[in-house]
């Protein structure tokens, strides 16, 4: 499988966010989004094995010493992109994290379909917006697959993607299908290619509609800087 990185950081994003967490990288991704802050993984990486890419997760959880289950030290790891179901590999990966132990998220674009993984890993599962460049590209058999343990995100830069992302969550009851809702709005490009959405704005829309969702910030990016890549 193809890997651009795999580190340590705060997980920035959810219902998990300020946790420590091991990040793998999949390279590769089939959509465009205008705002995409991991461009950098569209291409490249390094091919590895499975055993491999568990390795270097253990390594960076703290399992050098022996230690297993509950006893790891990091036992969250996110397998994140570009895409990460577009490498077959991932299956076995998951199952592997889960088989040793540890809690294991996935980020997916929700293009791809979700119900090949385990139940066990919990899935945030995107829902691209109008203005994102990709719209209509949500795989809809996985309104089906959701679980009381997975999220619904949706990544937002105008009022248009607002009121795209409030109409389609009541339009399919996801505050009932998914653990939580998320709706986090863009982060200004640190180079200034695109712009963010004010999160004040978001917070009075979502107070203004009343809505059962939760408002995700890049949680990461107040800590470093934006535009830092391994965090
Ligand atoms: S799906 Fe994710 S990785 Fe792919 S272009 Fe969109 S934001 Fe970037």
């Amino acid at each position: 499988m193809f890997i651009t990185e795999i580190f340590k950081s705060i997980q920035g994003e959810g219902t998990r966010a300020g946790l420590p967490c091991i990040f793998v990288r999949l390279t590769g991704c089939n959509l465009r989004c205008t705002w995409c802050d991991t461009a950098y993984a569209f291409h490249g990486g390094t091919k590895m094995s499975v055993e491999e890419v568990l390795a270097g997760v253990d390594e960076l959880a703290g399992r050098r010493n022996g230690l297993h289950g509950s006893q790891v030290a990091i036992p969250l790891v996110e397998l994140t992109g570009g895409e990460p179901l577009l490498q077959e590999e991932i299956y076995p990966l998951a199952e592997k994290l889960l088989a040793e132990g540890y809690t294991v998220m996935i980020e997916t674009s929700g293009e791809r379909f979700i119900g090949r993984l385990p139940r066990e890993v919990i899935k945030i599962v995107d829902v691209k917006c109008p203005d994102s460049g990709e719209p209509d590209t949500f795989e809809m058999r996985n309104l089906e697959e959701l679980s009381e343990s997975d999220e619904v995100k949706f990544v937002l830069s105008t009022r248009r993607d607002y009121e795209f992302a409030r109409d389609f969550t009541a339009q399919h009851g996801l505050a009932r299908r998914a653990r939580q809702v998320l709706f986090s709005p863009v982060f200004e490009d640190p180079e200034e290619k695109w712009p963010g959405l004010d999160p004040r704005a978001l917070a009075e829309w979502i107070l203004a509609d009343g809505l059962p969702v939760r408002l995700g910030l890049q949680l990461h990016k107040f800590i470093w800087d934006p535009a830092t890549k391994g965090v």
